[in-house]
């Protein structure tokens, strides 16, 4: 079903005429309304909430070149164009190049008559305007005009207001079940690798999503959104940082969703600088005292372990969200995890373990992978041994799950492996039974017949 979304909003006009003052004004403005910390990291857009909540995502700096650039690959971005033209300036070249681009694109625009603490003389402005066929509201069109000024603030809330009710009159909606529709807006590379920004205009983008850039195919690894925040999933109207890329895609590209298996099988190999961890694989990031120490740790993993960072230096804040996004551990070898970092990771649910012996390091490793391959189906305690005819039953209990027939067993002691089995007969009260639940005590023979004792535990599990 669709529903209203946040609209996306670009601004354009010539150089000079303040659009990059307008942008941070209108950020600020937001900021101070949640009384939250500022804006920690640009993603090439940001969301301004209205004092009613509404939210409006801003194109940070799009420019002429961008949007042309975006047209040309045939993607839709924006839904709200602002023209900015400075009251002291009037209309430029660059200003009828923005016009010629919103016609073409064909969505609704406001006029922003900037730097009104200058002069307050806009008839002129809209005076041109009207002549290379802009009809504003009241004269004809319907084309809204906003007076405003960065600087003061003044005609900032109503711009705001406007949009909202552009927005609302042109029934910008979505649906967030529907197919994929997102575009990218800007991209980079830092520690984390091939980065790009999205703003997700149908659909939802969550992490472990295959998705396609103008051919460029990913397995989505992260998502970070405008606050730098680590989230599962981008709805309608929201811009975010995907983080799992192999390389850049040009700014403007069309993202879709592949459908499973179509992504390119080097991407969903086991890859040492960046992977996305499987069913029964256990991912985590190594983070180690000097390149020596990591290259020795990483040369010896055991399968199944993915390696979906790794570094050197001491635990930071980027390799807790790498690994939340990973749904990773952290491995701290030799290296401190500061207090902040560590606090991160708790509210983030992300699980750092800390080693100073490289061996007990393997031995957890070893532990993980194997809990990661078996799934436990049923835990019982053996509490009595007695003959049948020449073979052993074991009279026991059921702790957890449930155990059954045929069942494949592991049979331990204090905690230690003995042997592998397999339930030949499951009987209680002289019954053959198929299945033994928790609190039921049965008997059991299995094969091979290893020689159990009182207190060993049985645990049934399925590979
Ligand atoms: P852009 O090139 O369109 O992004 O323009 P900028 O935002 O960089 O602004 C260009 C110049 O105009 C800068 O020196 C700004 O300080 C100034 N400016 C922007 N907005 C205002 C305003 O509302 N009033 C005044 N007086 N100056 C402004």
């Amino acid at each position: 079903m669709k529903k209203v979304r946040p609209p996306i909003v670009t601004v354009l006009g010539h150089v000079d005429h303040g659009k990059t003052t307008l942008l941070d004004a209108l950020r600020k403005t937001s900021v101070a309304r949640k009384e939250a910390g500022g804006i920690t990291q640009s993603i090439g857009a940001s969301v301004v909430t209205t004092k009613e909540g509404k939210k409006i995502t801003f194109i940070d700096t799009p420019g002429h070149a961008a949007f042309a650039e975006m047209r040309s690959r045939g993607a839709k971005l924006a839904d709200i164009a602002l023209l900015v033209v400075a009251v002291d300036d009037g209309v430029k070249p660059q200003t009828l190049e923005a016009l010629k681009y919103i016609k073409e694109a064909k969505i609704p625009f406001i006029v922003v008559i900037s730097k009104i603490d200058i002069s307050s003389a806009i008839e002129p402005v809209k005076g041109q305007l009207e002549k290379e066929g802009v009809l504003f509201e009241g004269r004809g069109g319907d084309t809204p005009v906003i007076a405003l000024s960065a600087k003061t603030k003044k005609g900032i809330d109503e711009l705001i207001e406007m949009i909202i009710l552009v927005s609302e009159v042109n029934e910008i909606k979505a649906d967030e079940k529907g197919a994929l529709e997102a575009v990218v807006i800007e991209t980079g590379k830092d520690s984390r690798g091939p980065l790009a920004s999205v703003v997700v205009r149908e659909g939802t983008l969550s992490v472990r999503d295959e998705i396609s850039m103008d051919g460029i195919e990913c397995k989505v690894r992260g998502l970070f959104d405008y606050e730098g925040k680590s989230i599962k999933k981008a709805l309608p109207g929201e811009p975010v940082l995907i983080l799992g890329l192999k390389e850049l895609p040009p700014v403007g590209a069309k993202v879709t969703s592949l459908k499973n298996g179509e992504v390119k099988k080097e991407i969903t190999k086991r890859d040492l600088k960046s992977s996305s961890v499987e069913e029964g694989e256990v991912g985590v990031v190594f983070k180690a005292k000097s390149a020596g120490a990591l290259e020795a740790l990483l040369a010896n993993l055991p399968e199944k372990v993915v390696v979906v960072n790794s570094g050197v230096g001491a635990v930071n804040e980027s390799d807790v969200f790498f690994a939340k996004s990973a749904e990773a551990y952290i491995f701290a070898y030799e290296v401190k995890v500061p207090s902040a970092v560590k606090k991160l990771a708790e509210t983030e649910g992300v699980k750092i373990e800390s080693f100073d012996i490289i061996y007990k390091l393997f031995e957890r490793l070893q532990e993980l992978v194997q809990e990661g391959q078996i799934k436990i189906l049923g835990k019982a305690k053996i509490v009595a041994s007695f003959p049948f005819n020449d073979q052993k039953v074991a009279g026991c209990k059921v702790l957890s799950g449930r155990i059954a027939d045929k069942d494949t067993m592991l049979l331990m002691r204090e905690d230690k492996e003995v042997g592998e089995l397999r339930v030949v007969s499951l009987k209680k009260e002289r019954k053959t039974i198929k299945e033994a639940k928790e609190g039921e005590e049965f008997g059991v023979i299995f094969k091979p017949q290893l020689d159990f004792e009182k207190g060993d535990v049985l645990v049934s599990f399925r590979k």
